[in-house]
């Protein structure tokens, strides 16, 4: 097996084939040793098991991946990409590579075709340029994944881990904790890419779970109230919510009586089961 994060390695193969990054497309490829093989682990990647991956780069965390799970299926949009990839992993038996953009596809039915009803995680070194993007597209997917574990922009990573009621959380952690449960699970310095990033990263474990989706009586509507109050989070919510979703004040006070909250509140202070609540009382009654 190559060793694709030996420098000298990764710079011949790529100069073999005169493959020039793409800032574009977030790659920054991961050439530390530890990373991948702990990503594979605490991934979930195991005899039985499906793995999804994201953008393979040049294969420094599919071998890794590939050496435990049952099947791994790759996305990859940069087709300069598969001639090398045919070189560094070409020869895992267990490995499917798909050329394409992960945001056009349809969830469930690659994954239908690819692994049946296999249990399945997602691993990847995520393109930073859409990291939400990709998270909302498999987490409103409605695929029951074990986990996703995926290494983002350290700050993002705090981000998306933060308590939902307290000022490091915003619009995109609570769309993110909606449908699971997200710790971080550990950092990577810049140097542990080629080439390395103006950022930190760290790799984030979502744990995929339907409380609050069950609780919900209209997403839609929930989501909404979640866009419009964050939009101008240090307001009063009343004030945000009735200019922007068309409420009463009167009906929105007495809404937040009833879960016992102050009138005076701002969105950014409820918890994800306060935001459920008031929302659900909201949602039956049309404000015009
Ligand atoms: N997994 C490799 C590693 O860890 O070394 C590469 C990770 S690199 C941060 C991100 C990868 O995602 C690149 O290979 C890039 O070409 C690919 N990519 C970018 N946008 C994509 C998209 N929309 N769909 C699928 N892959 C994409």
């Amino acid at each position: 097996m190559m060793n694709l994060t030996d420098i000298r390695t990764v710079k011949s193969v790529l100069m073999r084939y005169g493959f020039h990054f793409s800032k574009k497309l977030g790659q920054n490829f991961l050439v530390d040793p530890t990373v991948c093989p702990r990503i594979a682990e605490m991934g979930g990647a195991r005899p039985g098991h499906a793995i999804l991956e994201i953008g393979p780069g040049i294969g420094t965390l599919t071998q890794q991946l590939a050496l435990r799970a049952e099947r791994v299926t790759a996305v990859e949009l940069d087709k300069r990409l598969f001639p090398i990839l045919e070189e560094t992993v070409g020869e895992f038996e267990n490995l499917h590579i798909l050329h394409g953009d992960i945001l056009e596809q349809s969830i469930p039915e690659l994954l239908e075709q690819e692994f049946g009803d296999m249990s399945i995680s997602v691993c990847a070194n995520l393109p930073y340029y859409i990291t939400t993007p990709i998270l909302m597209h498999l987490l409103e997917s409605g695929v029951d994944f074990e986990s996703i574990t995926v290494m983002v922009q350290k700050e993002v990573a705090e981000k998306l881990q933060a308590r939902v009621g307290t000022r490091q959380a915003g619009a995109i952690t609570v769309a993110v904790q909606y449908y699971g449960t997200v710790e971080l699970l550990f950092s990577v310095p810049s140097r542990s890419f080629l080439p390395p990033p103006n950022v930190e990263s760290a790799v984030i474990q979502i744990r995929v779970g339907r409380r609050y989706a069950q609780q919900t009586k209209d997403p839609k509507h929930f989501f909404r109230m979640v866009r419009n109050g964050f939009s101008q989070r240090r307001k009063m919510l009343v004030n945000v919510i009735s200019t922007t979703m068309g409420y009463s004040k009167e009906m929105l006070i007495a809404a937040l009586h009833e879960l016992e909250l102050s009138e005076k509140v701002r969105i950014e202070q409820l918890s994800m089961e306060q935001l459920v609540g008031l929302s659900n009382l909201l949602c039956e009654t049309d404000p015009t």
